[in-house]
Order: structure tokens, then sequence, then C-alpha cells
């Protein structure tokens, strides 16, 4: 009962996902004017607002101009819907789920707008990363990697806050750090900006969020992602070479992943690369 509250949940966090993918790089308000219809501009009531239901209904048109509708936004709206179920069977009802639940969806509305527009609003990154700082010395995870940096260092720091505080500041440095140094150094060596400053702040609230293993985690599944997809769009959909991958939309996919499997990942690695024989 609870996991089907979690998915309509999500399907309707999706519906205002939609609104906020479309309407932020155009500076409109996401709240005032209702939604319309882009093709005839009639206003779409409530009841061909449902998530999901009413584009299978409507049979993907408007009821107006029967003009066709994107699938994506059903497709944003399902995506939602599972990422707040996933996110209930791992962490159950309570603050986390509606704290993890809000990152996931600032996720997807910088994946789907880098995908439209090639930009990451600053509106999100640079408010994600004190968010994040300030999420992290609430919850005050535990965090063994600075909690081992401090032992190494003989320093007696024990107050939980304070460590998921050290811990949040490290995730921006380590991850807001390294996508900057790949960018410094492709500016550097092909004269050309490979990467947007964007993707730094994106990845320093990455950072904030889910801490320095984690954002690593993001960036190396993310670099993955996109060299698989860009390699397959530059092959078969004949993409010239010169495309512009949008590399947040990878790293907003793997930060999702790093948020609900992470923590499996990297144990997985853990215990089959680093200490096979235990
Ligand atoms: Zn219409």
């Amino acid at each position: 009962m609870e996991l089907v509250f979690a998915l309509f949940f999500g399907l309707i966090l999706g519906s205002f996902l939609n609104v906020c993918i479309l309407r932020l790089p155009q500076g409109i308000s996401i709240t005032t004017p209702r939604s319309r219809c882009p093709q005839c501009k009639k206003l779409i009531s409530w009841y061909d607002n449902v998530p999901v239901l009413s584009y299978v209904i409507l049979g993907g048109k408007c009821r107006h101009c029967r003009k066709k509708i994107s699938a994506r936004y059903p497709f944003i709206e399902g995506l939602t819907g599972v990422v707040s179920a996933l996110l209930y069977l791992k962490l159950g009802f309570g603050v986390e789920w509606a704290i993890y639940l809000g990152f996931s969806s600032a996720l997807i509305v910088l994946a789907f707008i880098d995908l439209d527009h090639r930009i990451l609003p600053d509106s999100i990154t640079l408010n994600g990363i004190w968010i994040g700082v300030l999420i992290n010395v609430y919850l005050a995870p535990p965090s063994p990697l600075v909690s081992r940096i401090l032992r190494a260092m003989d320093l007696e720091i024990t107050n939980p806050r304070l460590i998921a505080l050290m811990a949040s500041l490290l995730g921006i440095i380590v991850g807001g750090g390294l996508l900057w140094g790949v960018a410094e150094a492709y500016l550097r060596l092909r004269g050309i900006e490979g990467m947007g400053f964007g993707d730094v702040k994106m990845m320093a609230m990455v950072g904030a969020f889910l801490g320095a293993p984690m954002a690593l985690l993001t960036i190396m599944l993310g670099s993955l992602l996109g060299s698989v997809i860009g390699l397959f769009f530059m092959r078969f959909a004949g993409k010239a070479r010169d495309y512009e991958l949008p590399f947040g939309t990878f790293l907003g996919l793997a930060g999702i992943i790093a948020v609900l499997y992470g923590d499996d990942l990297v144990r997985l690695y853990v215990e089959r690369m680093i200490q096979p024989n235990l």
C-alpha cells in the first residue's frame, strides 16, 4: 500500500518536474500560469493532466487540436514514479526518503534541461551545493573515509555533525575539482571548451549531497554511460564527430544510480576486486 503511494507521489512529482524542465530555461515562473498545449495554446484541464493515464487515454494527442504530445512527458512521470518507489524500498518512508527524492528530482531536471539546451541552471546547481551541505550536517551520516583521514592525521574529532560537514565539503572538492581539472586540461590541450562549467557545479552539488566516494562513482558511471551511448550515436545515428554530448544528462542518470545502488556497487567492488581472498 505504501509502495503504491510512493509510486503515485512520484508520478505527480514527475508531472511538476516536466513543468520545471520546460520553464526554468525560459525564466518563466514554475507555479503561476497553468499548463497549456504547446501547439494550440489551450489550457489543459485537470482531468487531462493526470500523470501517464491522461496520455494513454488521449492516445498521446491534445484533446483540442489533436496534435501529438511528446512521449517524454509520461516517460519523465514514470521515471520519477519508479525512482520514488525504489527509494521507498531502500529507505522506507521518512525524512531520508523525502530528501533523496528531492535530490533525485533535481538530477532529473538537470539531465533533461542539459539534453534540450546544453545548460545546467545555476539556480539548481549552486543552491543544491549549500542545501546538500546543510542536509548532511542535519542527517549526520557516518563517513568512514573522513574518520580514517582524521585518524591518520591524529586528530580526535568525534562530533558526528562535524564529520558529516567535512565529508560534504570533501565531496564538493573531489566532485567539482575533478571535473574542473578535466575541463582545464581539455582547454589547455585542445584549445576548446570540452566541458562547460555547469558540469563542474553539478558535480560539486552531487559531492555535497553524497560525499567524495559517491561523487567519484558518479563521474565514473557518467563517463562510462557517455562513452558507450556517445559512440553508439556517432556510429548508428549519423551524428557528427564533434556532436556535443550532454554530459550533464549522463551525470544525472549516474547520480541517481549512485543514490539507489552506490553502496552495493562499492561493496561489490571491494569484495571482488580489492579483497578477492576474503
Ligand atoms: Zn492542442
